[in-house]
């Protein structure tokens, strides 16, 4: 390729594409009408976290690596741990053997006086699976961090701006569309409506004298994000991130929610796990759309049917775990026109003649 490449959408996926084709010496500008950080990747948990999906597995690897040259210290040199919890014995060793597929995790079933030892804060009587995952980050300082890198090595930003696709399409030669949970917006009659959707996510920032020292999961949340298969719309986490203390966060279909009326039941159902929670100092709440693929998979390469234009979206809840290595991926593509080197589970072929449904699986 020789011409112009045009990103659309400055979150963690479209600052990552720009770094990756701008060290390659091409001309690129990264298009947002709002700025960078300004969607999911400046308002998430900040938790990169294994994606436990064999397919997504290798981009969570590859993206841990590349986060660490791109952030330096701000990327934590190990893991922290996940903490997943359970009702009973039961349920803590199903969720061991469900990890197991992935002996990475190393998962080991925690019964509750060994709960309350790794986190004193917990309530009595909850079992645990804790896995070796999980490097807690600042969501928008990283993605600014990956966007100064992409400046530094040549890569322009046109932010504030209307931004037209067609507009865009005629001045570049290449376009791609990483504009998240807007996706099908954007590529409105070349995609179709359920290919990637908003699963809108809540998180209410609170206070708390002392904070865990590990991101602290219901069980079944990890589950659902991977399997589509969300079974409460308000389930329990409480993850650090160097920015802020959460806990969430709602899984919601639909219209935006208003971040005060999921608050009340978010910190309910957290002071169940964690009783300090009742207490906790309030600061506010975050809303934000998570962009769910139609299988849960990231969606990467060319938009069906089209030479020149690009998709790199469908990370879910997963973005900032995935979303450099995504870059790096369609980066590649976009250079050598070969879609190759994107594994096929995560391919935009995948579009074609799937049965996408008009409404997510619960
Ligand atoms: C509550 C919650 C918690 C999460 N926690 C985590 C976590 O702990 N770990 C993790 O890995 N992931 C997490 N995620 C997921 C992660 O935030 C997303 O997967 C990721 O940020 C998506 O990045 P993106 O670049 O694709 O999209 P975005 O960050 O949403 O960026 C899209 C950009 O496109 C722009 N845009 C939108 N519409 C248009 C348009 N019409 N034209 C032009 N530009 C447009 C927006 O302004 C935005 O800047 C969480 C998500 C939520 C909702």
């Amino acid at each position: 390729m020789t011409g112009d490449v045009a990103i659309i959408g400055a979150g963690i996926v479209g600052c990552s594409t720009a770094y990756f084709l701008a060290r390659e010496g091409v001309r690129v500008t990264v298009h947002d009408p709002v700025g960078i950080a300004a969607g999911a990747s400046g308002r998430n948990n900040g938790l990169v976290e294994h994606p436990y999906d064999a397919p997504s597995a290798p981009l969570f690897s590859e993206s841990v690596t590349l986060l660490r040259e791109l952030l330096g210290p701000a990327m934590p040199a190990e893991p922290v741990g996940a903490l997943l919890l359970a009702d009973g014995e039961a349920g803590a060793r199903e969720l061991a053997r469900h990890y197991a597929r992935f002996p990475e995790l190393e998962p080991e079933v925690l019964a509750p006086a060994e709960v309350r030892a790794q986190e004193p804060l917990l309530a009595d009587g909850l079992w645990g699976c804790r896995l070796r995952t999980g490097y807690p980050i600042s969501p928008r300082e990283a993605t600014l961090a990956v966007a100064e890198r992409a400046r530094a090595a040549g890569a322009r930003f046109a932010l504030g701006e209307p931004v037209g696709l067609d507009a865009l399409r005629e001045r570049a030669e290449h376009v791609v569309v990483a504009v998240g949970a807007s996706t099908t917006d954007v590529l409105a009659g070349l995609v179709a409506p359920g290919a990637v959707r908003p699963l809108w996510g809540v998180i209410v920032l609170i206070e708390m004298a002392d904070g865990p020292r590990h991101p602290i999961i219901e069980g079944t949340v990890t589950r659902g994000l991977t399997t589509g298969t969300i079974t409460d719309e308000a389930p329990f986490t409480l993850l650090p991130s160097p920015s802020w203390l959460a806990v969430g966060s709602t899984m919601l279909e639909g219209a935006e929610p208003r971040g005060e009326d999921w608050a009340p039941r978010l910190l309910a159902q957290g002071a169940r796990f964690v009783p300090e929670i009742g207490r906790a100092t309030v600061r506010g709440t975050l809303v934000c759309a998570r962009p769910k693929s139609f299988d849960n998979r990231p969606l990467l390469g060319r938009v069906p049917g089209e030479e020149r234009l690009w998709l790199a979206s469908g990370h879910g809840g997963r973005g900032m775990s995935l979303g450099t290595a995504s870059g790096r991926m369609i980066a590649e593509a976009v250079l050598t026109g070969d879609e190759r080197g994107i594994p096929a589970d995560l391919r935009t072929e995948r579009l074609l003649g799937a049965p996408l449904p008009q409404s997510v699986t619960r």
